[in-house]
């Protein structure tokens, strides 16, 4: 379990700033060996060759173990995360659930058949892709883990695995059960280290096949860069500025709590969160008074106590980079409408908290409405009609998500279909299901998770033509 370096970083709870265990802080030598097993491993054909019912069969049991181990996942996940007790239960749940959609996705019936010209039968079969190297970040640690682990190993390639540096608990534990189960050695490997080391080997090394990110975008550009060398298939699930639209026809008070929970869940630490609200002019004050009324009276607490309804930020440096953000918006001229400030009372004042804050009179072109701010900030954005709510929603670089709220159901998804994103909703807010794909438009990413698309992913196509009849073609027949 140790590095080769021997060396290890901090891992912190952040609602108290407390050190709760130390990690392996392993480098590109460890990247390498962990790599170097994988592509032996998958050599082999030890796993890949295994008929898929039985690579289910260890998928159900990994599934079954987490399930077994849930209590004390969810209290890991929040001492490592900050985030409450009943969100992280639901991340684990959601887990176990991913390893067993994949489970049983892997044994349905696969591949086509092609009606070509000429006596030939075409047909393609999906097959691993080999090595893969999965980069996980901060927020849902156990949850990104299993989004790409299950269909990665279902589709019968090898893995390694990186963890974020700052929330490597959960999955350590993961890798626990996974060894418990019984895959075979060299099939699914954890490294624990530093991105611009651990993760850029993986991204680099011509051993590894494809390589499946989650993070930010500007990682997931130098991703794509250092992946170049060996034309790696990629994936990414990166960042987002989603917006989430309320016209005055929608049912009032469930674009209000739609809007809280879009922004405020897991302290705004979500990809496809709602960081965006976008209100028709003639509900914009009546909505923001009702918005801020809610938010004031949000508890803010340490995620292990049963009233807390939002957490700490991850860490220390991430919740400067909130402030900061912050300290921006009332610079740029937007108007502070609630909270702002890091909570320093109550006992949280060793914690990471951020009072949940709304940012209204804000100008399209303003840094806070462009830039992902991944906490707990919103920005307001007021449109006049249905053309400018829409020219507004696509007007950042992201594509990841985006809500709509209307009673008329022919706008909403007029609406809907205009917008540049990937993962939507009518009349709700960040609603996600291992059975539908997961993945943005534009800067937000390149292909989808989850879902058949999940499978896909992490899958090669081979196509195979058959000759019925077999006797020479005779094209250089002299
Ligand atoms: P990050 O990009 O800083 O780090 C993500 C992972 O990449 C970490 O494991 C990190 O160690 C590693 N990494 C960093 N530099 C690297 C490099 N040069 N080469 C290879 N690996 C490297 O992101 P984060 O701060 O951990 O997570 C927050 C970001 O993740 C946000 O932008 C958020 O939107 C995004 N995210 C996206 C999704 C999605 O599904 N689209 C889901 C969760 C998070």
């Amino acid at each position: 379990m140790d590095s080769l370096s021997k060396q290890t970083s901090n891992v912190v709870n952040p609602a108290n700033g407390k050190i709760i265990a130390e990690a392996p802080n392993g480098n590109a030598e460890d990247a390498r060996m962990a790599i170097d097993a994988a592509r032996t491993a998958f050599d082999s054909g030890i796993w890949s060759d295994l008929p898929a019912s039985e690579r289910a069969s260890y998928l159900f049991k990994i599934a079954e173990k987490i399930e077994e181990h849930a209590s004390e996942l969810r209290q890991l996940e929040t001492a490592n995360t900050g985030k409450p007790l009943k969100e992280a239960e639901y991340d684990i749940a959601d887990a176990a659930d991913c390893f067993r959609y994949y489970a049983g996705l892997v044994t349905k019936p696969d591949g086509q058949t092609y009606p070509v010209s000429g006596p030939v039968q075409a047909m393609v079969v999906r097959e691993p892709v080999g090595v893969c190297g999965l980069i996980a970040p901060w927020n849902f640690p156990l949850l990104t883990g299993a989004w790409k682990i299950a269909p990665a190993l279902a589709a019968g390639n090898t893995i390694v695995f990186k963890t974020s540096e700052v929330t490597p608990i959960t999955t350590t534990k993961l890798f626990e059960i996974i060894e418990e189960v019984g895959i075979p050695d060299g099939v699914a490997n954890l490294v624990m280290g530093g991105g611009a080391t651990v993760g850029n080997e993986l991204a680099e090394s011509d051993k590894v096949d494809m390589v499946s990110f989650t993070g930010s975008t500007s990682t997931g550009r130098s991703i794509m860069k250092a992946a170049s060398g060996n034309i790696k298939n990629i994936a990414l699930e990166l960042g987002g500025k989603s917006p989430n639209i309320v016209f005055a026809d929608a049912d009032f008070e469930t674009a209000v709590d739609y809007a809280l929970y879009g922004i405020f869940v897991n302290a705004g630490q979500i990809c496809n969160a709602g960081s965006r609200l976008l209100l028709e002019e003639s509900i914009h004050d009546k909505f923001i008074d009702r918005l801020i009324e809610k938010a004031k009276k949000i508890r803010v607490g340490p995620g292990d106590q049963p009233s807390t309804q939002m957490g700490a930020l991850v860490s220390e440096a991430h919740m400067n980079k909130v402030l900061q953000y912050i300290q921006l918006g009332i610079e740029e001229g937007a108007t502070l409408a609630c909270g702002g400030k890091r909570i320093t009372s109550n006992g949280l004042e060793m914690g990471y908290f951020v009072e949940p804050t709304i940012f209204v009179d804000t100008k399209p072109d303003m840094r806070i409405v462009q830039e992902e701010i991944f906490g707990p900030v919103l920005t307001v954005q007021k449109f006049k009609d249905e053309a400018e709510a829409i020219q507004f929603a696509n007007d950042t670089p992201y594509g990841l998500a985006a809500g709509v709220f209307s009673q008329d159901g022919a706008k909403a998804l007029r609406v809907t279909k205009k917008i540049r994103a990937g993962i939507t909703w009518i009349n709700a807010y960040n609603l996600a299901y291992n059975e539908a794909p997961w993945g943005g438009y534009k800067q937000s990413g390149i292909g989808r998770g989850l879902g058949t698309f999940g499978l896909d992913e992490f899958s090669e196509v081979k196509q195979i033509n058959i000759n019925l009849e077999v006797e020479p073609t005779k094209w250089f027949n002299q």
